[in-house]
């Protein structure tokens, strides 16, 4: 059976109406990478963005929480300090509201970010997700560099260019934003493909998880 690991990023408010009816219809599970973006950003989209209301009802219905920062900066350009204040910061918003982070994270933007890996390591993130594509060894990889697929757009190649990598007990890992993303038009997967999609996963019988979810399965 191969395995995908679907993440969905920027707490985009569409994954909890659009999104999340088609997982529990199928029984998939998945990780939504959270951030909160500037301040400034935020008051100009709040609709666009889901709160710890929304965040608190993703967990209640069995997805993975997991850290995106704070604001969505490179990484590679900050201090150790800032970073741990990226970090941190939205580690004790999820903790505020009552909300358990798994232990994995994602790059913002997606370059793998090597400055970045101790204070991960320090913080107990067991995987960090980058944008460098290919099947995810969870067992051999750099768990701080785990491999991962975005896909936009309504191109059934790319999707299915993303689930090629899936191979054997490795999974491949497929980052979504919002389906639709109407602020970030140039990650925006059309709801009606995210459907088709989803079906095609489900009529072959592939294992669909969170990234939490796919590095304890390789535990047990
Ligand atoms: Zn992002």
């Amino acid at each position: 059976m191969k395995t995908i690991v679907l993440t969905f990023d920027d707490a985009v408010q569409s994954q909890l109406t659009n999104v999340v009816p088609v997982l529990k219809r199928f029984g998939f599970g998945a990780t939504f990478f959270i951030c909160r973006f500037s301040d400034e950003w935020r008051a100009q989209h709040s609709e666009h963005l889901m709160g710890l209301e929304e965040l608190r009802e993703l967990q209640q219905q069995g997805f993975e929480i997991g850290n995106h920062t704070w604001s969505h900066p490179d990484m590679c350009a900050l201090s150790d300090e800032e970073n741990a204040r990226e970090v941190d910061s939205l580690s004790e918003w999820l903790r505020s509201g009552g909300i358990t982070e798994a232990p994995v994270f994602a790059y913002p933007g997606g370059p793998y970010a090597a400055n970045a890996t101790p204070l991960l390591r320090q913080r107990g993130f067991l995987a960090a997700r980058t944008t460098e594509t290919g099947a995810w060894d969870i067992e051999h990889c750099d768990p701080m560099r785990a491999p991962a697929t975005p896909i936009q757009g309504d191109d059934d190649a790319l999707f299915f260019k993303a689930i090629s990598y899936a191979d054997g007990p490795h999974p491949a890992v497929i980052i979504f934003h919002g389906v639709p993303d109407l602020v970030h038009p140039w990650v925006d997967t059309p709801p009606e493909c995210f459907t088709k999609w989803m079906t095609y996963l489900h009529n072959n019988d592939y294992r669909v998880i969170g990234m939490a979810q796919a590095i304890q399965k390789v535990k047990d």
